[in-house]
């Protein structure tokens, strides 16, 4: 199928709804290359509290087992480490995988095809293969976000911090710009474009605009599913073993998630089982996946299921074990990411709708990309993104390849109980869906 050409012309006014990674790369790479364009962002919080790019830190690797991600976060790295506005937010303290599911032998393969080759080998864990790249890191969430977020204002983003309620429909069907909430009542804000940044509540604006319109709904293409993370504290003297620790990815039957080194006086850990969440949508009349209502279900807290407590505890234990003791966990968070079904991002004009263009679709990798993702999203609008990257990224594709397949959610969050071990190779998954 042919990429939608309907961008190709330039708009004066654009107001991107969410102030995530990819709301504000765009906003901020619009401004500069475009400074004529009025660009408004809104987002229903400053800090983005509750978005999956908020966070204590995130992971950035190049290592991907898809060449074009591989590309794709190596450019961004540059950025991390030069860019004045990220440097001050990037450790570069390596990556270790131990894992069996092939994405190091991948990465490795990818990155000698393109003449670099990071260090390898086997370290003292069980995993098939051990993959180590010293040039992998990661970022101060927060912090970056923020940097980011006042290098938009500095070149002439507005912020409106507000709810966005629906899209505007114009009498023709396309979009005029977005109906927000802001301090209890209602106002349009007009736009010649508008772009959806919303992650993993984009199903439910899009349901929520028109339910009546099949055509508009997402229907599978960003799917809201969610991890769940906590941090840690560590007895101080525990601190200079810890400093010296790389990110540690392990994939094995026993153990899917993270660790990220300290960072303020705390460990991070993910747990990459995802999950979604079903919900009754009374305009559709169906269930679709949606974040829950509640601050606290998104943000770092106790208001977590105990069986997720119990399966992100199991990575506390299996990434540490004895060699640190005194690790105690001290609040979780499940994080809620809009995810495609084969990870590629979604960056597209809507092809059933003009002058609306969605970008997201971050499916659990895409924070690395603060600094680049946003001039992609410029050029979807502009109609200059290179063909096979718009292709990649169309709302209606093929979705080929996985860029991060082990991220794609297999069971339900009401379904999940007490954590009782993940199943060994060849055994039934013990949950449903
Ligand atoms: C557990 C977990 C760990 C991850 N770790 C990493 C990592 O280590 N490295 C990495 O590269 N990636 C990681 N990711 C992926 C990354 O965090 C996401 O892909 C990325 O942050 C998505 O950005 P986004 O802009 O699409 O969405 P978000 O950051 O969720 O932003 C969407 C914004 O839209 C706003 N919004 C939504 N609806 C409305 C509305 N109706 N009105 C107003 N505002 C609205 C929200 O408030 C939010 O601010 C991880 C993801 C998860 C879930």
């Amino acid at each position: 199928m042919e990429p939608s050409t309907a961008g190709k012309r330039h708009p004066a006014t654009v107001v991107i709804i969410g102030a995530g990674v990819f709301g504000l790369s765009t906003a901020l790479h619009l401004r500069k290359s475009h400074p004529d364009v009025d660009v408004t962002v809104v987002d229903r919080m400053r800090g983005n509290r509750g978005g999956a790019s908020s966070d204590h830190n995130k992971i950035i690797r190049a290592d991907y087992p898809d060449p074009v991600y591989m590309g794709l976060a190596i450019e961004a790295q540059e950025c991390w480490r030069k860019d004045p506005m990220l440097q001050p937010y990037y450790h570069e303290c390596g990556m270790l995988f131990a894992e069996d599911i092939n994405i190091g032998r991948a990465s490795y393969a990818n990155y000698k095809k393109i003449g670099q080759e990071p260090l390898s080998g086997r370290a003292d864990t069980d995993a098939e293969y051990n993959y180590y790249n010293p040039h992998s890191g990661w970022g101060e969430a927060e912090e970056a976000m923020a940097s980011v977020f006042q290098a938009a204002l500095d070149a002439g983003v507005t912020f409106t911090e507000a709810t966005a309620r629906k899209l505007l429909p114009a009498p023709d069907g396309s979009c005029q710009g977005v109906t927000v909430q802001k301090d209890g009542e209602l106002q349009d804000l007009v736009a010649d474009l508008t772009v959806v940044c919303t992650g993993a509540y984009t199903a439910k604006l899009q349901a929520d605009t028109a339910p009546e319109r099949d055509e508009l709904q997402v229907a599978g293409r960003m799917v809201a599913a969610a991890a769940v993370q906590c941090t840690a504290t560590y007895p101080p003297d525990q601190e200079e073993k810890l400093l010296q620790a790389p990110v540690h990815f392990i994939g094995m039957w026993h153990t899917h998630g993270e660790s990220i080194p300290p960072f303020k006086g705390r460990l991070k850990f993910n747990c990459e089982v995802s999950f979604l969440n079903m919900t009754y949508h009374e305009g559709l009349g169906k269930e679709i996946s949606i974040p829950p209502a509640e601050q606290s279900q998104s943000t770092f807290s106790q208001d977590v299921l105990d069986g997720l407590k119990q399966e992100v505890a199991n990575v506390v234990r299996n990434k540490y074990g004895n060699y640190v003791p005194g690790i105690q966990i001290e609040n979780y968070r499940m994080c809620w990411d809009a995810v495609s079904p084969n990870q590629d991002f979604v960056i597209d004009y809507h092809p059933h709708c003009n002058n609306l263009i969605i970008a997201g679709a971050g499916s659990f990798h895409s924070w690395k990309f603060l600094p680049t993702i946003g001039k992609y999203v410029v050029q979807r609008i502009m109609g200059t993104l290179d063909e096979p990257l718009a292709r990649k990224w169309a709302w209606d594709r093929e979705n080929v390849g996985a860029a991060c397949e082990m991220y794609i959610p297999t069971r339900d969050v009401k379904n999940i109980g007490p954590f009782q071990g993940w199943p060994r190779p060849g055994e039934l998954v013990p949950v449903a869906q």
